[in-house]
């Protein structure tokens, strides 16, 4: 899958509202906070470090404590860009 592509289908998830159901849902180990592997604020994306999903986080990533992706629970303290 590509990158735009992969935007795309986070960006459809997040309309749908989808991923308030897989926080909800999220496993307990996915609950410990997972820093990201790589923030890129100029194309306004995070990727996650648990299933290597780039996120669109819009605005401003530390609004996001879970990947819409998989449902981590992801750590803002340390980031790595
Ligand atoms: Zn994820």
């Amino acid at each position: 899958m590509n990158r735009e592509k992969e935007l795309k289908n986070t960006a459809k998830k997040y309309a749908d509202g989808n991923f308030y159901e897989m926080q909800k849902q999220s496993p307990f180990h996915k609950n410990l906070p997972k820093k990201v592997t790589s923030l890129n604020e100029d194309y306004g994306y995070f990727e996650c470090s648990t299933c290597d999903h780039a996120i669109n986080y819009g605005e401003d990533y530390t609004e996001h404590n879970y990947c819409l992706n998989c449902g981590q629970r992801l750590d803002w303290t340390e980031v790595v860009k």
